[in-house]
């Protein structure tokens, strides 16, 4: 049994309920397709990983200032740059909004008195970050935005084992 149930408010497409499964969701807006939805979770999800890695660049730029010579600092910091240049070509690939928003991480940062506590609180930030890349990489994309996002991911990974050296 296949039904009609209405069109996808963002694409337009038809959407069906075939044999009791409806292929869509209902939002306040009206139906949306599963391909439209997954698209604005992704971007949802981009973008929250694009003003979060703002706030990285941010924050390293902090921990420099009293650690200029910091090798590893200055890798982290230029991981974070990458991943912000990363986000901004993937939410144009994918087309969605960019966010021009930066996340208040840095504050959190700095309002510690500690170096070890501010790294703590540096390594949290890159686990939610690697969390979240998880959550986007079980969605459909483009296979450029899943590369880079694995390689993101990887990065992370291996600059919370560095900085856990530290602490
Ligand atoms: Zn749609």
């Amino acid at each position: 049994m296949k039904e009609l149930v209405g069109n996808c408010q963002v694409c337009g497409c038809e959407v069906f309920c075939t044999d009791g499964f409806f292929n869509g969701v209902v939002e306040p807006e009206g139906i949306t397709c599963f391909s439209c939805r997954d698209r604005a979770v992704l971007n949802s999800l981009l973008n929250q990983l694009l003003e979060a890695e703002k706030a990285g660049v941010e924050t390293l730029a902090f921990l420099l200032e009293s650690a200029p010579d910091n090798t590893l600092f200055q890798h982290v910091k230029e991981d974070e740059a990458w991943s912000c240049r990363g986000l901004i070509e993937s939410i144009r690939r994918e087309k969605g909004q960019m966010s021009t928003n930066t996340g208040d991480f840095t504050d959190k940062v700095k309002a510690l008195p500690t170096q070890k506590e501010q790294l703590q609180l540096l390594n949290k930030g890159q686990s939610w970050v690697v969390r979240k890349i998880d959550q986007a990489l079980k969605l459909d994309m483009e296979p450029e935005t899943k590369q880079f996002l694995f390689e993101m991911k990887q990065r992370h990974t291996q600059n919370i084992e560095e900085c856990e050296r530290l602490i």
